[in-house]
């Protein structure tokens, strides 16, 4: 079997099987979805830039809101106002 990216060998490389693509070796399908900016399923580079800048403002907002519970996880009372 080959690897559907590199096209090596993927016997004895820890190969996986990428649905819809075939056997291929696990670092070249991350390496392949980090160069075609995929993450869980959703391509990046696809979406328009209003898309773009609200799943941007979600991922800061998500982020900042859990460093924020991180700090606060001993006052359980505060309330969060925007
Ligand atoms: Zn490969």
């Amino acid at each position: 079997m080959l690897c559907n990216y590199c096209e090596k060998s993927v016997l004895g490389a820890s190969p996986i099987t990428v649905p819809g693509i075939g056997p291929a070796h696990d670092v070249c399908y991350r390496t392949r979805l980090t160069s075609e900016r995929i993450f869980n399923g959703l391509n990046i580079a696809s979406l328009s830039d209003v898309d773009l800048n609200e799943l941007s403002d979600l991922v800061l907002m998500e982020k900042n809101s859990r460093a924020h519970s991180l700090h606060a996880s001993n006052d359980e009372f505060e309330i969060e106002l925007f």
